[in-house]
């Protein structure tokens, strides 16, 4: 069994995507060919923005959209203590420092009393100036936008949306990726939308925003002069094979494999439910499921199901065994695990079952059965 069977995929879609590669070899335009061009316009189509523009990595993704903002030292940049490390790392990399927000242990997002709390803490100790908060869709969910937005603008923050694992989620009938002031994605195999290598891509209305972004990705360019630069700038594009690779995909993902991964949740959820914490989904959001996380009740107790379920060939992942305050890369910064209480339990508990849009009601029931068999 795979844990998100991407074979399984390419199977149902392979006549396309395999056309999609030749045609990108017949042209030889290899960098920024039109079907990146064709891409960019589809996606901002899809999610409700202006403008997209993709790049090399969704790690790339976030520190383009920090750069094309003048984010740097001495700013604050405000991420959830439970995420992947990009969310945080990219704000050390352009020089600013992550400052690292409790999660709401229902929705594992970032919770925005905590985010008050830590940018008061903040301007109290007199160090860093509060710039951007980088609300993540984890697992798929859309962070808690109607209450982080209040509090951004409370305090004159930017908001860049990290949905990396967000694509397709909605709030109140709103897209992922058009829920920041900029949004961020990833294409990474395993994403709810991936290509077949690294990429990423950048959401913004702003029209100066989508100038710079094109010209930071570039090296740093001018609009009309390649060699003319103005800026220090960086190479992060998406190749053009790669884009061909996420045409047909996008389609298959808005046709029907969005909606089969919900039907996929929904399965898992009326079975568990009662038997494990299931993920929760509030009213007015919708996810994409790019992780379907259950919690155990303890650590010993989530420890040995996944031994039991890996003995039955059932694999299963811990995302994530710690929290960034946790990190050894940050171990220089001084942190109060008391602030973190939701991460250090999320951490201890937490368990993602296989979960991808060709998974079938057996399978996933052969995999509760496994759960609740172990419980019992
Ligand atoms: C995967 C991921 C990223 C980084 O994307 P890459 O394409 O792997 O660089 C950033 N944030 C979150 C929440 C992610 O899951």
């Amino acid at each position: 069994m795979q844990f998100r069977d991407l074979k399984k995929q390419y199977d149902v879609l392979k006549p396309e995507i395999d056309a999609g590669i030749q045609s990108v070899l017949d042209s030889s335009s290899f960098i920024l060919g039109k079907q990146v061009v064709e891409l960019e316009e589809k996606l901002a189509k899809y999610v409700g923005r202006k403008h997209c523009v993709t790049c090399a990595s969704g790690t790339d993704a976030l520190v383009l959209s920090l750069m094309a903002n003048d984010v740097g030292e001495g700013d604050a940049v405000f991420v959830p203590d439970f995420t992947y490390i990009a969310s945080a790392s990219c704000a050390s990399l352009v020089n600013a420092t992550p400052v690292f927000v409790d999660i709401n242990l229902s929705t594992f997002n970032m919770d925005a009393n905590a985010l008050d709390e830590a940018i008061q803490r903040t301007i109290k100790e007199g160090k860093l100036t509060p710039k951007v908060v980088i609300p993540v869709d984890l697992f798929g969910l859309p962070a808690d936008f109607n209450s982080i937005v209040k509090v951004a603008e409370k305090y004159n923050l930017l908001v860049l949306e990290d949905a990396a694992q967000g694509f397709g989620g909605m709030l109140n009938g709103r897209k992922a990726c058009s829920l920041g002031d900029i949004s961020a994605t990833s294409f990474f195999p395993a994403k709810p939308l991936g290509c077949y290598g690294d990429g990423g891509a950048i959401f913004t209305d702003d029209d100066s925003v989508d100038e710079r972004l094109q010209s930071i990705r570039a090296g740093g360019k001018s609009p009309y002069d390649k060699y003319d630069n103005r800026e220090i700038g960086t190479n992060s594009r998406l190749d053009t094979i790669q884009a061909a690779i996420l045409l047909p995909k996008l389609k298959a993902f808005e046709d029907y494999e969005l909606e089969n991964i919900n039907k996929a949740a929904s399965w898992y959820t009326d079975r568990l439910n009662g038997v494990v914490i299931t993920p929760t989904v509030p009213d007015d959001f919708y996810s994409s499921w790019a992780q379907y996380t259950i919690r155990l009740e303890s650590k010993t107790q989530r420890d040995m199901l996944q031994n039991k379920l890996k003995d039955e060939g059932i694999p299963s992942m811990i995302y994530y065994p710690r929290g960034m305050h946790q990190q050894q890369v940050f171990k220089n910064m001084i942190i109060d695990d008391s602030c973190y209480e939701n991460t250090c339990k999320a951490v201890d508990t937490v368990l993602s079952l296989p979960m991808h849009p060709y998974l079938d009601e057996d399978t996933v029931d052969m995999i509760c059965n496994s759960i609740i068999d172990y419980l019992k």
